[in-house]
Parts: structure tokens; sequence; C-alpha cells
């Protein structure tokens, strides 16, 4: 395949293509920020399966398991490989980016791309792990999907994100005007919800860890950790309280039920981290989130507190893997807590009915906002030259 030049094709926020040299640009980055933080290798995983690991959480996660604990590892997600005159999408480039800094380090990495949800890749994953990894010491899940076919009925649910039990107006930027506007979202249907919770919920990650177990695939002491977030009151009857916020309820009754099984058979444990808001793909589609974030971004970073994705996970690998846990009252290790910051959300509370569309970029960090939507497919990285053509075609060892 020839080299190109490529430019962005994004329509709002929905951003078609992404550009390979920008996205190894951010890999790159993400690498140098775990080596700075963790410059000698933390010890007790060898070996790491990350479930959603080519962008956002999964991503940072699968870095810092690698260079931040020397593991080898297996990537499990669904991106779309370049085609001719087609870009593949950035997750794909991310992962093609992380295998070359791999081999260059010398960390083993095996990825597999195609539907978690499916028992084929499932098997497939088995496989691998039980060839090339050995027992894992630490599975992360970390999903974000619209659509699951459940592969015992091959019903296929769809999630919703909307409000439960009553309507919800709020303020929202238009993503593709940069305007703010007033959105209504209707109340889910009870189907609504139960196919929310179906895609998001535990029950995937229930059949993923009892896959593993049966097959012996899991080491003495494994950990499993799911993401979730809960946010401010602002954001709840969008989140906390909508139909993701069901899920992620499912999500965390799912990891009590895995802890207590794996605590007595192999003195492991499931684990729910709650994180910060961040700029991903998954975020971003949420209404009401891109307002609350670039306020967020702005109060944040005048405070000097503001972490990204693998901000978040070197936090959790130094305070929650390598050292002994620390839990809220519900049991939760919670990396929200700079968020959540009474003072913080204050300021946010204060600024939130000020913003209008002539004043959303002087009062809040959207430009910031929109800059962090744009890197996620390797657009506006700095240092990247994108006059230049780059290759099209990359690829990555399919494990
Ligand atoms: P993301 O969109 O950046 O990543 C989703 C990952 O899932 C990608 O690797 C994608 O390839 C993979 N994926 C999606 N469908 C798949 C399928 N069918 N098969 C295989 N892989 C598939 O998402 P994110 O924002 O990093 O979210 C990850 C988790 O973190 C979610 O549980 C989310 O709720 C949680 N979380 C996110 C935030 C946030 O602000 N973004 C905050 C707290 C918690």
């Amino acid at each position: 395949m020839s080299a190109e030049i490529v430019q962005m094709k994004a329509r709002g926020f929905i951003c078609v293509n992404a550009h390979p040299a920008g996205c190894a640009r951010n890999i790159e980055r993400q690498i140098a920020a775990v080596r700075q933080a963790i410059p000698a290798p933390l010890s007790g995983i060898r070996s790491a399966l990350v479930i959603g690991a080519s962008t956002g959480y999964g991503l940072a996660s699968r870095i810092v398991a690698a260079w931040g604990f020397g593991a080898r590892t297996l990537g499990v997600f669904f991106e779309r490989p370049p085609a001719p005159g087609r870009t593949a999408t950035a997750g794909y480039y991310n992962t093609a980016a992380f295998h070359a800094a791999a081999g260059r380090d010398g960390l083993a990495a095996l990825s597999l791309n195609g539907d978690a949800f499916s028992d084929a890749i499932r098997g497939q994953a088995l496989e691998r792990i039980a060839r090339d990894l050995g027992p894992l010491d630490l599975v992360i899940y970390s999903l974000a999907s619209p659509k699951r076919t459940d592969p015992r009925t091959g019903v296929t649910h769809n999630s919703v994100l909307k409000p439960v039990g009553r309507s919800f107006s709020s303020r929202t930027i238009d993503l593709d005007r940069a305007r703010l506007t007033d959105v209504t979202l209707d109340p889910a249907t009870p189907e609504e919800v139960a196919a929310t919770v179906a895609v998001m919920g535990g029950d995937d990650w229930r059949l993923w860890i009892e896959a593993l177990r049966q097959a012996n695939l899991l080491a003495p002491g494994v950990r499993t950790l799911a993401y979730s977030y809960i946010g401010p009151e602002l954001t709840w009857p969008i989140y906390k309280d909508g139909t993701i916020g069901q899920a992620k309820n499912d999500l965390f009754r799912a990891a009590r039920e895995l802890d207590a099984q794996l605590q007595s058979s192999l003195g492991g444990h499931a684990w729910v981290s709650v994180n910060k808001a961040i700029v991903t793909q998954a975020s971003s589609a949420i209404p009401v989130v891109p307002l609350y974030l670039s306020l967020l971004l702005r109060v944040l970073r005048e405070k000097g507190q503001d972490e990204d994705a693998i901000g978040q996970i070197i936090r959790l690998a130094q305070d929650h893997l390598a050292a002994a846990p620390r839990f809220d009252p519900e049991g939760r290790i919670r990396l929200d807590d700079r968020e959540l910051q009474p003072a913080v959300q204050a300021e946010i509370a204060r600024l939130w009915p000020q913003v209008t569309t002539e004043n959303l970029r002087a009062i809040t960090a959207f430009n910031d906002f929109e800059r962090g939507f744009r890197n996620l497919f390797g657009f506006e990285v700095e240092g990247v030259d994108y006059a230049a053509p780059v290759e099209l075609e990359s690829s990555f060892a399919a494990g």
C-alpha cells in the first residue's frame, strides 16, 4: 500500500478515520509516562489479560501491565483493520504501535481482534493464554460497547443512555456546531434498562472469569478489575441513576460474587475501580458529559490535578495493585477522589449556569476537550507532521 497524507474526517464528534503516526505518538507518550512514574518494574503481575485493550482505560491498563510490571499481555478488542484507501480505526493503530514498542523493549504481547462477547473469541483467548501466556495474575475488564449478542441465546441487546423513572432536562453541547443547547431525555422503558444491563453489566465479565477458572488459567492470588463511574449529582439522572448506572450496579454485584468465588478457590479478588471522567470515545457519546468534562478539565487543570487515562491507571497500579488496596465503605477502589472534591464540584456548579454558546470556549476548557477528542484518533498530536504521507497498512502479531 502506498503512503498517503491523512486528514481528519469528522462530522461533529464522529471521526471516521485515524492517523497512524499520531496514534503511535500517543502510545509512546503513555509508555514514557509509565517509565517516569515507575522507573523499576513493580512485582506481582507476570501475565495479564485486558478485555477492551485498544483505547481508553483498557489501553492504559495494558500499557501499565507491560511497562509498569513487565507483564506478558493478551489484549482483546474489536477494531477495523486498514483497507485500500481507508485507514484503520485508532484502536487498531494503537495496538500496532503497542506491539512495535513491546517488541523493541522485549515484552511479550499477543492480541485478538474480534467480538469479546462471543464464545469463539473467548475460546481463542483461552487457547492463547494456555499456550503462550501461562496462568493470569491480572484480568482487566474494560469493554464499552453499544451492543452485545448473548452467546447463550443469540439475542442482540442494544444499550441506551437514558434516565430511569422520569425524564431529564439539562444543558449539553451540540458537538456538531459547538453550541449550547437544552436536551430532554425521555425515561427508558423497562426493556431498555434490561438491555443496557445485558450489554454493560456484569454478565459477560462473569462468563470470562468462569471460563478462565474452569480452564485453570487463573494464577493463585489472581486479581480481576472492572471499571465504573459515579460522577457528581449534576450528571446522576443520566449516569449513576440512569440506564448505564443500573448496568454498573450489576457490574458491582458481579464483582462481589466473583470476589467470593476467587477468594475461596484461589485466594484471588474481583474489584470494581471507580475512575474519573476522561475524554474517550465512550464518554463523549453520553449527553451532558461533554459540557461537564469541559468544565472539569478547566477546574482540575487550574488546580494542577488533572489526570488522563494513563495517570489514573498508574495510580491504580501504585496505590492498589502493588500495595494493599484501599476501599470505600461499599468496597470499591476510588480513583475519582480528585474529581469529586467538594471545592472542584462547587466551582463546576457555579460555572455551569453561566456557560453560553458565546462564552463556551472562554469559560470552559472546551478547546481542550475538542483537542483531546481529536487526539484519540491520532489528530492534532504534538510533534506529528501531518503534511507528511504515512503508510496506512499496519499490522501486529495476531496472537
Ligand atoms: P473506550 O471506548 O475507549 O474503549 C472500549 C474498548 O472496548 C475498546 O478497546 C474497544 O475495542 C473494546 N470493545 C468494544 N466492543 C467490543 C467487543 N464487542 N469486543 C471486543 N472489544 C470491544 O472506553 P472507555 O471510556 O475506556 O471505557 C472502558 C470502561 O471504563 C467502561 O466500563 C467505562 O464505563 C469505564 N469508565 C470510563 C470512564 C470515562 O470517563 N471514559 C470513567 C470511568 C469508568
